[in-house]
């Protein structure tokens, strides 16, 4: 039973030595709170996403895909509301001049206090009665807290002026308010329906990020569910939705439910135009934190883009004639997130081995294949020709390195679910591979002409 207070070392150090994640610009000394994503790592963050598109957008015909543009029309934003409220409150320490966030130094210090929603001033009388110390140098002395924007500012063209800012999406989900008149005018959709779309989003965080947990860039993974809000029940539709988020996280992931609950946002913590906010939580090493936020938004976003931008975003009922706002309910997701939650989740400790109980799917290698020695020629070659067969139908990872054991001991660590390994029975008698199993570790023999077949029916 591996200790929680040990788990996030024993993951961020075997994600280092096994290719999944890199420290940031690391040869340069390191960027705060910025990942690379190694061999392994970009891997299974695909497979987690190709999970996710499969089962949200491509097996429901009520869905639909885009991909839109990190640079949006900067109106976007204002429009949204994150120039004015995409902020996080923060204090530096006038000792050492460590900025952090409010809300975390608070709960780093007093674990039992709630500060959602709480205002600057607020905070800042919590922070000063209870004297907590900067976590850097120890001292007490606290700038007042004040608001941070966590866009990304940056400009178009050459010339730096204030008409050419614009920013790096803290989101994705606007794109697809913009998109949704051309969605509408080049499909055959009809409400309800959703649209769905992945990709990068940038948010300059100040606060320490528990390593892939919370970083300057991450991937999102977002949903905009379009209804008429007289015609279908939001509560019931929101019901769905959380049910449908609950069985991928168990049942696609395969992650234990008891790692896992539902939050409902308080008055205070929730927006002023969502009427429900939850957000689904993963026991972190760090505690339970959100990890999939899902939010039934009204027509706020469609609504306040079609003041900004003067466009007609109107559904026309096409029964009915009816014109109205659609209605919608946003379930927004970080690949990241689901990343770390996913290693963590399936790290196992025995006696001689570690190795990640990947569901076969998310399995950065689906089987690796060895020769028995790497300096026997003939076995190189049969290893070779079975490496080649199989490529063609899953990812399949070669090692010939060290001795079997060894090789054994680093596809576990990685999660590859079946090692094959080809010996002097398999060219000289019985024409069979031995096909290790990760997770029970038997080695039955396979004939070569069957491995296809075998490993298709097994991962299937
Ligand atoms: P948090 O309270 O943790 O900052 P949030 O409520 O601001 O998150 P949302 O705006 O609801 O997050 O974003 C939707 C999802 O995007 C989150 O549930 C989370 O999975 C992911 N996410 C948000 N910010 C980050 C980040 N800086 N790094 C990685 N993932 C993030």
């Amino acid at each position: 039973m591996v200790e929680k207070s040990d788990l996030m070392d024993k993951i961020v150090s075997l994600c280092k030595r096994r290719g999944f994640v890199f420290p940031g610009s690391e040869i340069y000394g390191g960027l705060a709170n910025s990942y690379e994503y190694g061999p392994a790592g970009v891997e299974l963050k695909k497979n987690i996403i190709d999970a996710w598109w499969q089962y949200f957008v491509r097996s429901r015909p009520d869905m639909v895909g885009l991909d839109s543009s990190i640079i949006l029309h900067p109106k976007t934003w204002v429009a949204s509301g994150h120039v004015a409220g995409l902020t996080d409150s923060m204090v530096e320490c006038k000792n050492c001049h460590t900025r952090t966030r409010a809300d975390h130094l608070i709960e780093g210090a007093l674990p039992e206090m709630k500060v959602e929603g709480k205002s600057e001033s607020e905070l800042d009388a919590i922070i000063q009665k209870n004297k907590i110390k900067c976590p850097t140098c120890g001292k007490v002395d606290w700038t007042q807290v004040r608001k941070f924007n966590l866009l990304f500012e940056t400009s178009i063209g050459i010339v730096q002026e204030s008409e050419s800012k614009v920013y790096l999406r803290g989101e994705t989900a606007q794109g697809i308010f913009l998109a949704f008149k051309n969605i509408m005018d080049s499909t055959r959709v009809r409400l309800p329906f959703g649209v769905g779309q992945t990709g990068k989003s940038f948010r300059n965080e100040i606060t320490k990020g528990n390593f892939i947990f919370r970083t300057l860039e991450f991937e999102q993974a977002e949903i905009e569910y379009f209804f008429d809000p007289e015609t279908t029940n939001w509560e019931e539709l929101f019901e769905t939705w959380k049910k449908d988020m609950w069985k991928f996280v168990t049942h696609v992931l395969g992650v234990k439910a008891e790692s896992l609950r539902w939050r409902v946002h308080g008055d205070e913590e929730r927006s002023f135009y969502s009427k429900r906010t939850e957000d689904m939580e993963y026991n972190f090493p760090f505690g339970f934190k959100e990890l999939w936020g899902l939010a039934y938004r009204t027509d706020y976003d469609l609504k306040q883009h079609m003041q900004f931008s003067g466009a007609n975003l109107e559904y026309t009922d096409p029964h009915t004639n009816k014109k109205f706002i659609p209605h919608v309910i946003e379930p927004a997701v970080g690949i990241n997130r689901l990343m770390a939650m996913v290693l963590l989740d399936s790290y196992r400790e025995e006696a001689d081995r570690v190795y990640l109980a990947l569901p076969p799917r998310l399995a950065p290698y689906k089987v690796a294949v060895f020769p028995l020695l790497a300096n026997k020629q003939q076995l190189v070659d049969k290893a070779k020709e079975i490496y080649n067969t199989l490529i063609p139908h899953f990812t399949v990872a070669w090692d010939d390195r060290g001795n079997v054991g060894k090789r054994y001991y680093s596809q576990d660590e990685i999660g590859t679910p079946f090692c094959i390994t080809v010996d002097f029975d398999t060219i000289e008698k019985d024409g069979m591979v031995t096909v290790r199993d990760r997770d029970t570790k038997e080695q039955p023999r396979v004939k070569v002409e069957d491995l296809v077949a075998y490993l298709s029916q097994k991962l299937a």
